[in-house]
């Protein structure tokens, strides 16, 4: 699929690494093997997958003449540090709108992203308790600022619009590519799933090149039926945008919602060991709220069996480390 003809910014230089976990591998049992793919290594302050979705998001927000990007997301949002960090890249003011998901946890001393907000000068941050509608809170930030002659773009969370979710679909695309160049076909692909932008447009890039590589979602904030209609959904507008004709299988979309509980954000045990047995058996950090909860949801489903032996499964690293040092106690226990 031609990706070359919507405008972006060049933030993702070079393919990040597929690598081999053989020790994760054969703390497993041994019978599959389980690669990663290393997204948590892409540039912008402490990496990520926000990159890949900004490089269009800002790209577009630059060629509508904004000078301010708005953004929003949770009190420990990856998503609000690297919006805030290529801004700063970009010689942009940023202005974040963080929704307390969970009540009374916004903290302006707290550690992780928060501390890294304000020392990469966030212009300002404003707190709204969950569930306010986010699009509307942004859109208060944006008339004030327009009152005051700034050229403001609102840019949704996670990135996960039709333009940010081509950063995904390039993703897929490196994969196809690196596949090839490492002779290794992937059985299985497993990829967490929040506000959807990464998962949908990783299986339009599946789905639009043909790969016939299944793909599981580990959803990290919503029940499995919810996930899958709001991922299909933005897949289907990505496979439009990208002029395909392509109508998305619905059964292509596959998420399973049994591994975020107690809620988006709140430590489970699975995650606990999961975040613990990748840094003990391959030093690869995890973080607590997505990437941890994804890869435990991975290691539960090998662990029932539910791959062949032999099968050669990828995991995308979305990132998100800078997280864990907020939730130093719930590590030390
Ligand atoms: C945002 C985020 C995700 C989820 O990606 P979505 O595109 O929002 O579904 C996964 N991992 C990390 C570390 C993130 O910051």
């Amino acid at each position: 699929m031609n990706l070359a003809q919507f405008p972006r910014r060049g933030y993702v230089k070079t393919p990040t690494p597929i690598e081999f976990l053989p020790n994760f591998s054969k703390a497993l049992g041994g019978k599959v093997n389980v690669y990663i793919k290393r997204d948590d290594l892409l540039p912008g302050c402490s990496g990520g997958n926000k990159t890949r979705k900004l490089d269009f998001c800002i790209a577009d927000a630059l060629a509508k003449g904004a000078d301010t990007i708005i953004t929003c997301g949770a009190v420990q949002s990856n998503h609000c540090r690297l919006t805030l960090s290529w801004a700063v890249h970009e010689g942009l003011d940023c202005h974040l709108v963080l929704e307390e998901r969970v009540p009374g946890s916004y903290n302006a001393e707290a550690s992780g992203n928060n501390f890294l907000f304000q020392l990469l000068g966030v212009k300002s941050i404003t707190v709204v308790p969950g569930g306010s509608p986010m699009l509307d809170e942004m859109e208060k930030v944006a008339e004030k600022l327009r009152a005051e002659g700034k050229k403001p773009y609102i840019i949704p969370g996670g990135a996960s619009n039709e333009i940010g979710a081509l950063g995904y679909v390039g993703c897929a695309q490196e994969i196809m590519q690196q596949m090839f160049d490492m002779g290794i076909n992937f059985d299985h692909v497993f990829v967490p799933s929040g506000s959807a932008g990464t998962h949908a447009g990783m299986i339009a890039g599946f789905v639009g090149n043909n790969m016939n590589i299944p793909m599981s979602g580990i959803d990290v904030s919503r029940p499995g039926d919810v996930q899958q209609e709001i991922v299909y959904n933005l897949a289907q507008k990505v496979l439009n945008k990208l002029g395909t004709g392509i109508e998305m299988p619905k059964d292509k979309v596959v998420c399973y919602g049994d591994y975020y509980l107690p809620g988006y954000s709140r430590p489970n045990d699975a995650m606990i060991e999961a975040v613990k047995l990748l840094a003990q058996t391959e030093a690869i950090l995890l973080d607590p709220v997505y990437s941890g909860k994804a890869f435990a949801g991975m290691i539960d489903l090998i662990r029932k069996g539910n791959f062949a032996e032999g099968s050669n499964i990828l995991f995308l690293h979305t990132g998100g480390s800078p997280a864990l040092y907020a939730y130093m106690p719930t590590f030390r226990q």
